[in-house]
Order: C-alpha cells, then sequence, then structure tokens
C-alpha cells in the first residue's frame, strides 16, 4: 500500500513536472483540454527527437540490413481490410451504469487476475464478466453494475477525398499503426534498392487509435507516435532472427540509460492464429510493469493477406538458389511516448543536499534536452554578459545550449538540474582575466575550470 501511495505521489511529480517545465502539456488546454491527447512543449519536443535519433541510429544508421521509409497516413482503405483491422481491431468495451464513463472489460478482468486476450469471443468475454460481477467496480464512481460487453473498433475515420454526406460508409481511415506502409511498399523498397532477405524496413510516425480509455498520462493516448522495424526473413530463419532482434532491442533500452531492473519480458501466452511467438519489453512505469514494445514473430500472414486483397504477387525470389517463397516478418515496434515516459521514470531523482532536496533529471547525455547551459556569473556586469554569450554563440553551432542570466548560480543550477542538463558553464571575473570558467557536472555537482579555448574539444569529448 506504501509502495502504491509512492508510486501515485512519483507518477504525480513527473506529469507535474513535464506541465512546469515544458515538456508535455494536454491538448487544447485554454479550450478545456482534449481528452487523450498531448503536445510536447520545448523541452519535449527535444527529448522526443533525441529518443527518435537514437532509435534509428540503432535501426537504420548502424545497420546495412535496415533502410528507412515514410509512408503517408493515409492508404486505400483495402488496406485495413487486409490486415483485419477493420473487421477485428476491436476492444471490449462497458458501460457503467452509473456514472456512464466507458471501461475496458479485458483491463478491469486483468485487474482481478483474469487474462482476456484479443483472441477471445465476445459470448465468452461476457460470460466471465457477468461471473464476476460484485468484484469488477467502475474506476470512476465505484459502482459494479455494467452494461453488457460489447466491441468496439479502434480504427478512427476520416472523410478524406469523399465529399458526400454518407461518407462514414466508406471511411478513410487514419492509420492504426504504421507498419502497414512498411508491408504495402515492400516491393517498392526491394526493386529500388540492393536489399536482399534478410532485410528490415523502418519507419516513424504517427498512428491513431479510438482508445476506450485514456489514463496513464502519455502511456496510452488516441494519435501517438511508432516507431517500427519490420525485418523480412527466409521461413526457416525467421525463429534465429527473431532471438537475434529481441536480444538487439534489449541492449536497445541498457544503451539509453534505462536500469536493467525495470524491464522484463512479457511472453504472450495465447497467440493469434498467423503468430510464431510474441513477447512484450515491459517497463517498470509508477503504474505497475507494462508494454513499452512489442517484438513478435508474424509468420508470412501480412504479406499473403496483401497478396491476396491486392492481387499481387509478394512472394520473393531468392536469385541465389532460385528458392521462391512468402517472406516471413519479425517485428519491433514501440511507442516514442512510452519510451520517454519510461526515460523520465527512470531518470527522476530526489537527493538531499544539506536541508535541501535537489530534484534532477538524470538522464543519459545522449537524450538531454539541453547539453550545455551557459551562464554569466551576474547579469548586471555587461562584460560578463558579453564573455558568455560570446561562449554560448561559438558552443551552440555543435550542441543544443541555453544562456540563462536570471537569478542567483544556485537557482540556475536547480533549474538545469530539473530538465537533466549535464553540465552548467559560467563565465565570471576570472574568466576575463585568466580565459577559463567553470564547469558543474549535473550528477555529482563537482566543478572544474576549464580554458574557453578548450571548450569545444571538452565537450565533443564528454557528449558525444
Ligand atoms: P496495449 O496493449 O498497451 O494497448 P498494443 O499491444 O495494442 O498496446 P501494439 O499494437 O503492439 O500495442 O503497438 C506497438 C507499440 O505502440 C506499443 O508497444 C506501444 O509502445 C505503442 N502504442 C500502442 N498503442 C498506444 C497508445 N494508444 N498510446 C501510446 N502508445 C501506444
Amino acid at each position: 500500500m506504501a509502495k502504491n501511495k509512492e508510486n501515485n505521489e512519483l507518477m504525480e511529480k513527473i506529469v507535474s513536472l513535464c506541465k512546469r517545465r515544458g515538456f508535455v502539456f494536454p491538448s487544447s488546454e485554454i479550450y478545456g483540454g482534449f481528452s487523450a491527447i498531448y503536445d510536447f512543449g520545448p523541452y519535449g519536443v527535444e527529448l522526443s527527437n533525441n529518443i527518435k535519433k537514437e532509435w534509428w541510429k540503432a535501426m537504420v544508421q548502424i545497420r546495412e540490413d535496415v533502410v528507412g521509409l515514410d509512408s503517408a497516413i493515409f492508404m486505400h482503405p483495402k488496406i485495413w481490410e487486409a490486415s483485419g483491422h477493420v473487421s477485428g481491431f476491436s476492444d471490449p468495451l462497458a458501460e457503467c451504469k452509473k456514472c456512464h464513463s466507458r471501461v475496458r472489460v479485458d483491463h478491469l478482468l486483468e485487474e482481478i487476475g483474469i487474462n482476456a486476450d484479443e483472441k477471445m469471443g465476445l459470448e465468452e468475454i461476457n460470460k466471465i464478466f457477468e461471473e464476476n460481477k460484485g468484484k469488477i467496480k467502475c474506476p470512476s464512481c465505484g459502482k459494479d453494475e455494467f452494461t453488457d460487453v460489447k466491441k468496439f473498433n479502434l480504427l478512427v475515420k476520416s472523410n478524406l477525398g469523399n465529399f458526400t454526406e454518407d461518407w462514414n460508409k466508406e471511411p478513410i481511415y487514419l492509420r492504426g499503426e504504421t507498419c502497414q506502409g512498411i508491408y504495402v511498399n515492400f516491393k517498392n523498397v526491394l526493386d529500388s534498392t540492393r536489399m536482399k532477405i534478410p532485410f528490415g524496413i523502418a519507419q516513424i510516425g504517427k498512428a491513431f487509435r479510438n482508445e476506450i480509455t485514456a489514463r496513464q498520462f502519455i502511456f496510452r493516448t488516441r494519435e501517438f507516435e511508432q516507431m517500427e522495424m519490420q525485418y523480412f526473413t527466409n521461413p526457416d530463419e525467421e525463429m534465429k532472427e527473431y532471438e537475434k532482434l529481441r536480444e538487439y532491442r534489449w541492449n536497445f533500452y541498457l544503451s539509453l540509460g534505462i536500469k536493467e531492473e525495470n524491464l522484463k519480458w512479457h511472453k504472450h501466452e495465447n497467440l493469434v492464429f498467423y503468430a510464431k511467438e510474441a513477447y512484450d519489453i515491459e517497463y517498470n512505469y509508477p503504474f505497475g510493469f507494462s508494454e513499452l514494445e512489442g517484438v513478435h514473430a508474424r509468420g508470412d500472414y501480412d504479406l499473403t493477406q496483401h497478396s491476396k486483397y491486392s492481387g499481387k504477387d509478394l512472394s520473393y525470389l531468392d536469385q541465389s538458389n532460385n528458392q521462391k517463397y512468402m517472406p516471413h516478418i519479425i517485428e519491433s515496434s514501440v511507442g516514442t511516448a512510452r519510451t520517454f515516459l519510461a526515460v523520465l521514470c527512470d531518470a527522476y531523482t530526489e537527493e538531499k543536499t544539506g536541508d535541501d532536496t535537489r530534484m534532477v533529471l538524470k538522464i543519459d547525455k545522449k537524450l538531454a534536452p539541453v547539453k550545455i547551459a551557459i551562464f554569466p556569473l551576474l547579469r548586471n556586469k555587461p562584460e560578463l554578459v558579453r564573455k558568455a554569450k560570446e561562449v554560448y554563440d561559438n558552443l551552440k553551432s555543435q550542441f543544443m545550449c541555453e544562456f540563462d542570466d536570471n537569478g542567483n548560480i544556485g537557482k540556475r543550477y536547480r533549474r538545469q538540474d530539473e530538465i537533466g542538463t549535464p553540465y552548467c558553464l559560467t563565465v565570471d571575473f576570472d574568466s576575463l582575466e585568466k580565459g577559463d570558467v567553470t564547469i558543474r557536472n549535473r550528477d555529482d555537482m563537482k566543478q572544474e575550470r576549464i580554458k574557453i579555448d578548450n571548450l569545444m574539444e571538452y565537450f565533443k569529448d564528454n557528449l558525444s
């Protein structure tokens, strides 16, 4: 119970830090907000971009066997029929009879220890829900009376290119996942590059889902960004490549400085009919271990379906042995915002310093929104401000820097600690005479003097 309270408090602190320091804002706030949508503020967009940069580097830049793609959000509506989303991309929904809030039944069942996976039919879920009546309470009002469970399709619809009143009959969907854009471009990539199986296609982009419940801050939103890599293999090699990918993805999180004890594998017990194996990497969020990323072996389902629905043969001819087969796919799929939240939770630290408590984000330097904060010791001494501006102008071409002359140095340090800036640099009177500055390290608060002429080299050594 005490642990629960502590975790709730941690979540509240992170949400409040995100708002106060410009990481994350509720969408449309001046209009009262817009449920399950968030905006990323000045530091948030830096952190988010740094996460994506690291992901792209790990998944595309340093891999000879992976290329990138940026497919459009809108696609031919048949794609979503072929993928199974139109008929099957749904969550079980019920409504509380008292407060009318909608609940995700599988999540409520999970809370009382019943695993209601996606394979379970509506009849079965309704039966289990009824049998457990009384044990399941509405998260909003605490009552235990619900309507029957229905399946609710998560695809978000639009009237793109349809100028009639009844566009709803033939909607164009906003993509529910980015990987379909990869599958339908498989042949294009094959024909326009020199890629040979096994190879992967990676993409970062927005996805949209009509999520029934929208709690847990940016963990589950209706508009979100995915970072996905789909790897095409020979059927015989699928599981070998899958094991390699699992290990690679686990190590990626360690490379971001996430503590290994806060990560764990979750194996899917009841697989969808086409899947060979499915694991999620879970992170220990303040609300418990929850899915950060899915690493799945999908067999030949995706390309087979798109071959069938498009009438185009998407099989692959291996020219080395004339073997023709439908490629099998293994995938890595992660939300940028779930990574963002995991990084913040992992880095959030409170330290006692004398009578004071220091709040510091011990975020990996690669991810820090600002790398170097530059201060003149006093703002009313033009010669110090001028010198500090000079240093700032020189460093900003290489590193994300921030100039701050507001408040005393202690306060400026605290502000930078809160956003995880690894280095603070102060220009003082000695700097004018001796040409050196004080550099203060975020984590141990130790200070050292470095010559201005050597700053670029110092930061290249310490930040690259
Ligand atoms: P969940 O079970 O939490 O709803 P999922 O299994 O439906 O997730 P996938 O379809 O496997 O998720 O999507 C891949 C990844 O995309 C997830 O691991 C997660 O990081 C991210 N993701 C999915 N849905 C959302 C969402 N609504 N908001 C933010 N990120 C999401």
